[in-house]
């Protein structure tokens, strides 16, 4: 909502809200050249060439951002996802907590309860300070229920089973089919149930053991008090194999499964780190069911004009990309409601704590620019 132009609207004085007009948008249907995204009349480009060669800068950097499509969900997903029946709106509705039943890693952030409540008026997504995702040991310590990924290694009536007395309001009927579902299309529970029979057949003979899905997506088993490093077959779907360059620095590795001095960590809660490639799908299961990769550093631009120093594709250009509503792809993330709004604070926070761990990690570049800013403009 905007104020008349010739009537300056005080903040927060609500008795000046009649006279407050409608911004109206119009349709959103241009459809950029490059990537097939909607837009409105309003984005139109300035420039005239870019005008008429009909691309856009906001979704795909005028045809320089390629990344690959939604997939079409598989049912009875998708039927859950865009159906108008009550059973489907209902899903749709509590799809924070369906998701929540489903995903491979916990999150951990300070929610505001105040605009999370359901009920009339607007619905918001609101933290405070840093979002983390979260991933437990590989099986649950002795005596206590399985949670999130641990619930994935068992067969599918039991997982059902499992999942059912963590949340018994919810449709049990739905909790069976979508289990079944994700035992056919996820490449992450393959993944998971090569790394627990490996763990299996490894944790007798060896005190220190990790098995650790690194930046490359490889699976990578580290024994031994040398850390000898094995790869292990990884299923096709997951198997995204990324320059060996992205994947320095062991902070950014998945832990799945671990042994210290040949114990099984008791709690031990391990950060996925949101550069990793596998942040969005161990979590947002139900938006990303086949397990297809978030933003990684091998993620580059392409340069139809040639004037790009940097080809990286940033963090934020991803989510950006991701984001709009295309006609050659499934609007997966906009049917989402609060599980939407919850990926785009996410999505947000993680570009910001990038943010901010670049300004932390740089500050003896960061220094010497302003040293030399300071030298220039005192020569000048
Ligand atoms: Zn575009």
């Amino acid at each position: 909502m905007v104020g008349q132009a010739n009537i300056p609207v005080p903040t927060a004085f609500i008795e000046h809200r009649r006279e407050w007009t409608a911004h109206k948008l119009g349709h959103m249907d241009l459809i950029c050249s490059a990537c097939h995204a909607l837009h409105w009349q309003a984005e139109r480009p300035q420039n005239r060439t870019r005008a008429k060669a009909g691309t856009f800068q906001a979704c795909c950097k005028h045809g320089d951002v390629i990344v690959e499509r939604m997939r079409a969900l598989p049912e009875p997903l998708n039927t859950l996802m865009t159906g108008q029946d009550s059973q489907s709106r209902l899903f749709r509705q509590h799809i924070r907590r369906w998701n929540t039943l489903f995903a491979f890693t916990s999150i951990s952030c300070n929610a505001n309860a105040r605009t999370g409540t359901t009920g009339q008026g607007l619905q918001l997504f609101q933290i405070h300070g840093a979002i983390y995702h979260q991933k437990g040991p590989l099986v649950p310590p002795g005596g206590r229920d399985a949670l999130f990924s641990q619930i994935y290694l068992y067969n599918p009536v039991e997982a059902a089973q499992a999942r059912y007395a963590r949340a018994p309001t919810l449709d049990v009927t739905i909790i069976e089919s979508l289990t079944r579902m994700l035992q056919q299309v996820c490449s992450y529970i393959q993944l998971y149930l090569t790394v627990r029979e490996r763990f299996a057949q490894l944790s007798e003979q060896e005190p220190d053991l990790r098995i650790i899905l690194n930046p490359e997506l490889s699976l990578i088993v580290e024994s031994g008090a040398d850390m000898r490093r094995e790869t292990l077959p990884t299923a096709n779907e997951v198997a995204l194999i990324l320059p060996g360059e992205y994947g320095r620095g062991g902070f950014r590795d998945i832990v799945l499964a671990e042994r210290v001095n040949g114990e099984v960590p008791d709690n031990g809660l391990t950060i996925i780190n949101s550069n990793h490639a596998s942040y969005l799908p161990l979590h947002y299961v139900l938006l990303f069911p086949y397990g297809e990769p978030g933003w990684h550093w091998a993620r580059t631009l392409e340069n139809q004009d040639g004037n790009r120093q940097n080809l990286r594709m940033s963090q934020r250009t991803f989510f950006r990309f991701r984001m709009h509503t295309r006609t050659d792809e499934p609007a997966t993330l906009m049917r989402s409601q609060r599980l939407f709004q919850q990926l785009v604070v996410d999505a947000w926070a993680a570009c910001d704590q990038n943010k901010l761990n670049w300004l932390r990690t740089n500050q003896a570049k960061l220094i010497c620019t302003m040293v030399l800013l300071m030298y220039c403009n005192k020569a000048m």
